[in-house]
């Protein structure tokens, strides 16, 4: 629906990053009464995540409606222009494009902006108060906007506020505790702000999913290879996602009849089979050398690489980025930039022929961030890769006996992204008879919500769509 002018209506989003509709629309929605009243009065579906399905840069997508090659953001971390070895992490300053609440904000809309990442450090947008996100270095760094809000957060979440939990280490009755207590606090301070602040529009992000699914896969999921029955967590998936569904209760509440709510996530989540080594399998293909062999495991970045032999390497990751060493673009490239894109469509033949550890063909996919995306700015690859289906994450580092390891290679991790995340809209003044809807995209959020608000929809390139069936519900 269409807020009307002079209407007290208004919109809340609450992102819970990592979800998937197996797990909330499916097997513990019979737990979950808030979800399941919201679910079967509202409308759903699967909402499709961008390439790459990654946190950083979802949350942009969804809230500019631009893909991931026009925010020039690829994943968290970045290589700095052609260098070998600099690289910087995403932070709030790298986006370019308008959000939701910036456009809302031109229209003197007042919003609440609770951790969507990347939030740090916290923009200063005119009516709006934001808190920063899971990047946040530390609680003694400004992480408001404006800066007096921390003392009043910090207030409302009794002293201490949780951006993130440590959550690749073997301490999983650590995780759990301090995972617990992170989210509880997230949602008190969501209640403070959304009952003491003007708002009205209201977004939060929790970033607690996404470590329940990396540090505890294996112990919920009876398909996952590892899974041991009757192990200490292996209804942490169900005990997590009911605290979190009685907190969304008590917020919805606390938004009253006036509010339409979205819940929504970014990508999905689902078991790892394994890592693959990608700059060994460079090497074996006679793409990468190295002066002298890796003695143990080493980052790529570590390793002594003959660049005037090395004509690609790879970083790992959720997903593969591939650089070429080309001359004139990296400090020591050999590729004369005339063949590479000759060198390039060999490459993806060379990917899309890899098999696993059985022997049976990967499900890979390779793409070139300027046909995927139409425009690919900043640090782009060369190559992306996902490897079967991104069941394999890529593993950057060197000196591994095999190709495939089923531990991954940067800490105790058993789950990878996949592309569906969850879409529900809920309106306590009406029931919408709990109706499935069909092709939601990540990126249509943002301009459903600006029409929703009256906000022109910006004609510059925006990927998303309206979705009409959420406007003319
Ligand atoms: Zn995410």
């Amino acid at each position: 629906m269409v807020l009307q002018s002079g209407d007290d209506r208004k919109v809340a989003v609450i992102g819970l990053d990592s979800v998937p509709p197996e797990y909330m629309f499916s097997k513990l929605l019979s737990k979950l009464p808030n979800i399941k009243r919201m679910y079967e009065r509202g409308l759903h579906g699967t909402l499709v995540s961008c390439d790459p399905p990654i946190t950083v840069p979802a949350w942009m997508v969804m809230m500019t409606g631009k893909n991931p090659g026009k925010l020039g953001i690829y994943g968290f971390r970045h290589r700095k222009g052609h260098s070998y070895k600099d690289g910087y992490i995403v932070n709030s300053m790298h986006v370019k494009e308008e959000t939701v609440w910036q456009a809302l904000a031109r229209k003197g809309k007042r919003s609440i902006v609770l951790g969507v990442p990347p939030g740090y450090p916290p923009r200063s947008v005119q009516n709006c108060n934001i808190v920063s996100c899971f990047i946040t270095p530390s609680m003694d760094k400004v992480f408001t906007y404006p800066a007096e809000l921390k003392s009043e957060i910090l207030a409302s979440s009794n002293g201490e506020y949780i951006f993130d939990v440590t959550f690749r280490t073997e301490n999983r009755d650590a995780i759990k505790k301090e995972l617990f207590e992170m989210t509880e606090k997230r949602f008190d301070v969501a209640e403070y702000l959304a009952k003491n602040k003007p708002w009205d529009f209201f977004i939060m992000h929790e970033i607690g999913f996404d470590r329940l699914h990396h540090a505890f896969w294996k112990f919920f999921d009876p398909t996952h290879p590892k899974y041991v029955a009757g192990n200490q967590y292996e209804h942490l998936d169900e005990e997590y996602y009911e605290m979190v569904d009685q907190r969304i209760g008590k917020l919805v509440d606390s938004f009253g009849e006036d509010c339409i709510t979205f819940v929504v996530s970014d990508h999905g989540s689902k078991g790892m089979r394994g890592a693959f080594c990608v700059n060994q399998w460079l090497q074996k293909e006679g793409y990468l050398s190295f002066k002298t062999p890796p003695s143990g495991i080493v980052d790529i970045e570590k390793a002594d690489i003959d660049w005037a032999k090395t004509k690609a390497w790879g970083w790992g990751g959720y997903y593969a980025r591939i650089f070429f060493n080309v001359k004139g673009r990296e400090p020591n490239g050999i590729i004369d930039p005339k063949d590479l894109p000759r060198e390039e469509k060999m490459l993806e033949e060379k990917f899309n022929s890899i098999r696993d550890d059985k022997g049976k063909k990967m499900n890979n996919l390779v793409f070139e961030p300027d046909k995927l995306y139409g425009t690919a700015l900043g640090d782009k690859p060369d190559l992306m890769v996902y490897f079967g289906d991104l069941d394999w994450r890529s593993a950057g580092t060197v000196g591994h006996d095999s190709l495939y390891l089923f531990e991954n290679d940067t800490g105790p991790d058993d789950s990878v992204h996949s592309m569906n995340g969850i879409f529900l809209m809920y309106d306590p003044k009406r029931n919408l008879g709990g109706k499935e809807l069909h092709n939601l995209n990540i990126e249509d959020i943002a301009p459903t919500l600006l029409e929703m608000y009256g906000a022109n929809v910006p004609n510059d390139g925006i990927d998303g769509k309206v979705l009409e069936e959420v406007i003319n519900a």
